[in-house]
């Protein structure tokens, strides 16, 4: 099942990029694989996933030591800052950098075990309450502050939009961000790409890729919904 979700999703993908003149190398399908074992993981892979996305370090961690070494892995949710040494040699991008200490810790480790990391900045677009992430008017002076650090790179954004029914409505969201992104770009940043924009979930992926998204992050659409409760 899970190797067939993950063959659809990846159709879908590659029907919004024809639908948008894009090319399907330019967006990435990551596999968001938080809950899920890794007999799941091991079924996306049969289907050709090999970029998985995970929310907790230790989980990440876990995984990450039963599965071959040539997966790449993803940290997208909230990061605590003592949690980062265990993944900064581990992970090929962090989504959720969203304060200067955090990004210090980053740069920190990074130094310490001889590594360089990729990082996106998350944006509270929408500026819901319940969610991490600078605004809008904070994210180009956190990005400056971040470029001066050493051994971490802003690779781009990432939001997290929120929970809609029809995923129309979310396209404003994904634009703004996309216009953030070209905004910074400009301003020709030293140690700043400004390439990736990492948006659109199971929901509204399709939207997102329409709007400029490199990167979408399909948990339910692939391994089917989640339980939190085992
Ligand atoms: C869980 C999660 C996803 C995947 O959500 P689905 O709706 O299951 O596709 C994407 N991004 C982040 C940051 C998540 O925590």
């Amino acid at each position: 099942m899970v190797a067939e979700n993950y063959r659809e999703v990846d159709r879908r993908v590659g029907e919004a990029c024809a639908r948008s003149g894009r090319n399907r190398k330019e967006v990435t399908l990551i596999a968001v694989s938080k809950t899920k074992p890794v007999e799941l993981i091991r079924e996306a892979m049969d289907a050709g996933a090999d970029v998985f996305g995970e929310n907790k370090v230790q989980e990440l961690c876990d995984k990450y030591e039963q599965l071959p070494k040539t997966l790449h892995w993803h940290l997208i949710g909230h990061l605590q800052r003592n949690k980062v040494k265990y993944i900064v040699d581990k992970v090929d991008l962090i989504h959720s950098v969203d304060s200067m200490r955090l990004a210090e810790e980053i740069s920190k480790e990074a130094e310490k075990k001889q590594t360089d990391v990729k990082v996106l900045i998350e944006v509270n677009v929408a500026q819901e309450e319940s969610k991490f992430g600078v605004s809008v008017d904070e994210t180009e002076e956190l990005v400056r502050e971040i470029a001066k650090l050493p051994r971490i790179h802003v690779l781009g954004l990432m939001t997290i939009a929120p929970n809609v029914s029809d995923p129309e409505e979310n396209r404003p969201v994904f634009r703004t961000l996309k216009k953030l992104a070209v905004d910074i770009k400009m301003k020709n940043i030293d140690n700043v790409r400004m390439d990736v924009l990492s948006m659109g979930m199971t929901g509204d992926y399709q939207v997102a890729i329409e709007e400029g998204a490199t990167m979408v992050r399909v948990g339910t659409g692939i391994f089917g919904e989640r339980n939190y409760s085992v």
